[in-house]
Formats: structure tokens, C-alpha cells, sequence
């Protein structure tokens, strides 16, 4: 399935979805998502992960430079008790300093946004948000 050096997560989920190409993913998070992936222990669908600065402009308030800009940043689709399992399994991992939850709407547009970014002017972390 892949052509990333992440076995479990492939190039078209990760690289920026405007089709600039770029897949831009940070080798330390990845690490950690694979780590996540093993203990989830079932696939982890990828809804949005490197984001360029103009294609974040666009799909975020987050603007040019937002989370998915860093490459320290993913989406996954989930909901329900999955999504109450990954979120167990991510806080006991520890490394995750952003947690986003977005658990209204139609199960299938639901999704859980974790990152490691570092804390620093205007974006405090540890933090958690809700969309
Ligand atoms: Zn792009």
C-alpha cells in the first residue's frame, strides 16, 4: 500500500490535497502516528495531513501558517467508540500536544486532529479544541 516510509499510511493521504504535490510530513510525528496505528490496531483513515500555505489559507482559519503547515499534524476519520479508543490510546501515548474533536454532524464527516507541535507565541500547548 505504500510509498511512504510510514508502512501503514500512503502518499496520496498524506501529501497536501490542493495538488501541489507536496507531502511534507515530519519523520518524529510520523513516528508517533505509527506508534498510534499499531496500538489502534485497524486502519486510521487520513482525511487531511501536510497542508501547503495556500492550500491552509484556504481550508482553515488557521492561515498560512496552521498546524497541518508543519507537518506535525493529521486528521483522522472517526467517530464513536472508536473515536473515544483513539483518543484513550493518544493520551496515554503522551506525545500529542494538540487535540482537536469534531463529533457533530454525520458520523462519516467526523474526525479527531492530533499534533505535537511545540508551544510558542499565539499557540499554546498542551491544548485541546473543539471545531
Ligand atoms: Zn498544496
Amino acid at each position: 500500500m505504500t510509498n511512504t516510509p510510514w508502512p501503514h499510511f500512503s502518499e496520496a493521504e498524506l501529501a497536501c490535497h490542493c495538488g501541489c504535490g507536496r507531502q511534507e510530513m515530519e519523520d518524529s510525528f510520523m513516528t508517533e502516528l505509527e506508534k498510534l496505528r499499531t496500538a489502534f490496531g485497524q486502519p486510521m483513515v487520513v482525511t487531511s495531513g501536510f497542508r501547503c500555505p495556500n492550500y491552509n489559507m484556504q481550508a482553515s482559519h488557521t492561515g498560512p501558517c496552521g498546524p497541518h503547515t508543519t507537518g506535525k499534524a493529521m486528521d483522522i476519520q472517526i467517530s464513536g467508540a472508536d473515536a473515544h479508543r483513539l483518543l484513550t490510546l493518544a493520551l496515554q501515548q503522551g506525545c500529542f500536544t494538540g487535540i482537536g474533536v469534531s463529533q457533530v454532524g454525520p458520523h462519516n464527516t467526523r474526525f479527531i486532529h492530533l499534533d505535537t507541535i511545540e508551544p510558542s507565541p499565539g499557540r499554546p500547548r498542551p491544548t485541546v479544541w473543539t471545531y
